[in-house]
């Protein structure tokens, strides 16, 4: 099934508006593009959970900083149309920067704490930019169901307090993290690694688990995010951000694991930043 795309909130809001007349519900599934299987995975979680899907590409200015790969990042429509229609996706919304920021655009939603934190402590205002963007898709849409993935936990946590604060009644879905088999979270970012790099990668998740299951064991966390993180240089990343324990819900420091807790890292192979985060 050839798949439409609309690029303006007018026409996005019709498209929905006719879907609720019929009575179906409404996913939507809000991306940068650059697809792979993992954002796959979110467009058949909303299938579970609806009538009807809408995808969103916007790969969004606001939430990178000047020294990041906002020019660079990747870029093919056709071909994330392509693998969107082999799902069944029902809508693709595609819009320009010009059309999400428009002349005078000022407003921004922020997170202070939560979205200062771990990402938002190396990459300052980055949560910001995401926080403002999914306010407007959310708003823009009005979808019953918005899914969005595990692999940016800190993010997942930020768009649910940001839908909980601002009274948006769309439901916000996680959905697991997908892997390759050898353990690497599926990323856009992939792409940039060379063959090494490729090779290294898989470390991180690896030490991620393991400091999972001994925490879990009972070790104590400050030790066993300190071998964590040297490991992960032993083990051929050049540099780590963080790599941290912290509660699942609230994303505070823990120091033993008496409820949820989830292990989050982020580091750095050459001029790539690659994130993961597993569960206790
Ligand atoms: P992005 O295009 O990277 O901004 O990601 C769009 C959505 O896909 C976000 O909700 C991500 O968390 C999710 N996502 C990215 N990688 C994966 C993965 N490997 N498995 C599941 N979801 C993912």
């Amino acid at each position: 099934m050839p798949i439409e795309t609309v690029r303006t909130p007018g026409t996005l809001r019709a498209r929905i508006a006719g879907w609720r007349a019929e009575g179906l519900t409404v996913g939507l599934v809000p991306t940068m593009g650059a697809l792979h299987d993992g954002h796959l995975t979110l467009i058949r979680r909303a299938q579970e959970e609806v009538d009807r899907v809408c995808a969103t590409i916007f790969v969004n200015p606001t939430q990178f900083a000047p020294s990041e790969d906002f020019a660079v990042y990747p870029r093919d429509e056709g071909r994330d149309v392509a693998l969107l229609a082999g799902e069944g996706t029902n809508l693709l919304f595609s819009p320009t920067v010009e059309t999400m920021y428009g002349p005078g655009h000022v407003t921004r939603v922020s997170l202070p704490g939560l979205g200062d934190e771990l990402e938002g402590a190396f990459r300052p205002g980055f949560f910001t930019g995401v926080a403002t963007v999914v306010t407007m898709l959310l708003s823009q849409a009005g979808a019953d169901v918005a899914v969005f993935g595990e692999k940016d936990y800190q993010q997942l946590l930020v768009i649910r307090r940001l839908a909980t604060d601002l009274h948006i009644p769309t439901r916000i879905v996680g959905a697991p993290t997908l892997r390759e088999s050898d353990g690497l979270a599926l990323s856009s970012r992939n792409a940039y690694l060379s063959k090494d790099e490729r090779s290294v990668a898989p470390a991180l998740h690896r030490v991620l688990s393991r400091v999972a299951l001994r925490v879990r064991g009972g070790a104590e966390v400050g030790a066993e995010t300190e071998a964590g993180k040297a490991e992960l240089v032993e083990g051929g990343f050049d540099k780590v951000d963080y790599l941290d324990v912290r509660s699942a819900d609230t994303l505070a420091p823990v120091s033993r694991i008496e409820t949820p807790a989830r292990v989050l890292a982020a580091a750095w192979l050459g001029k790539t930043r690659l994130i993961d985060n597993v569960e206790v």
